[in-house]
């Protein structure tokens, strides 16, 4: 049995020989603990070891551990696909949304962050594609419609534009992936200098997303183990509409 000290560590440490591999500076490199399905005991210990970033994928899940750990100061990021009838309660908590891939959602985050007296920082999600250079459809804009996604995106009033997400397709090796989207940001930081960030790499491909100049990987597997079949119970939070809600019109 490892600790979660040593998760951390190991985790720490597969980002620091990448990023020195790649020639750079391994503290470029930010680490999202996505701690989706586990309890909120186990972010407090991942906390405790001074880990900050941690991710969630379901609306209700990410609001209920947010209260639970108000007494933290921890930073929460959305990683998953979003509803837009959920983005105000996503916004409520305070989370950064890496999974911005449409107009009606960045119009709809955009009201929240205008609601709460803040933008929301968002990053648009690319569709690498799958293995035959179709999208491989688990979310994110087709790579041709992300420069005019990204415009609108910094002109909304409520949302400030961080930089681009993306999910290795299934079925590829994710090198080349990660280049194209590189390629991407690399166009993203000409027309938005402040769009510096690239959030790519999970537990299995974390090398290849720095080496391809990920400044953020997303790490869930790696720092708290397999996860279960079905996620735990959360308390309800009252103005979070359930999972599997139909969007509103
Ligand atoms: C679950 C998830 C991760 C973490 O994946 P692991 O393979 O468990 O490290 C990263 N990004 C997104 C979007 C996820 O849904």
């Amino acid at each position: 049995m490892t600790s979660p000290a040593d998760r951390l560590r190991a985790v720490r440490e597969r980002i620091a020989v990448a990023a020195r591999a790649a020639g750079r500076d391994p503290a470029s490199v930010g680490l999202l603990a996505v701690s989706k399905t586990w309890p909120a005991d186990d972010v407090r210990a991942l906390a405790a070891l001074g880990q900050t970033a941690f991710g969630e994928n379901r609306a209700q899940e990410l609001a209920a551990k947010a209260a639970e750990l108000a007494d933290l100061s921890l930073e929460w990021h959305f990683v998953g696909q979003l509803q837009r009838n959920k983005a105000a309660a996503v916004a409520r908590t305070g989370a950064v949304v890496h999974s911005l891939d449409r107009s009606s959602l960045a119009r709809a985050l955009s009201r929240a962050g205008e609601e709460r007296g803040r933008p929301v920082d968002v990053f648009v999600q690319v569709d690498l594609g799958g293995a035959a250079g179709e999208l491989a459809e688990r979310g994110g804009a087709a790579p041709a419609d992300v420069p005019a996604l990204a415009d609108e995106v910094a002109d909304l009033p409520g949302l400030r534009l961080r930089g681009l997400m993306a999910v290795a397709p299934r079925g590829e090796e994710p090198g080349p992936a990660f280049a194209r989207l590189a390629a991407l940001a690399g166009r993203l930081r000409a027309d938005h200098p402040g769009a510096t960030e690239v959030s790519a790499g999970m537990s299995g491909d974390l090398e290849e997303a720095v080496a391809a100049g990920a400044t953020l990987v997303r790490v869930g597997t790696a720092l708290f183990g397999s996860r279960p079949l079905t996620s735990p119970r959360v308390t309800p939070v009252t103005g979070v509409p359930p999972e599997g809600a139909p969007e509103e019109v």
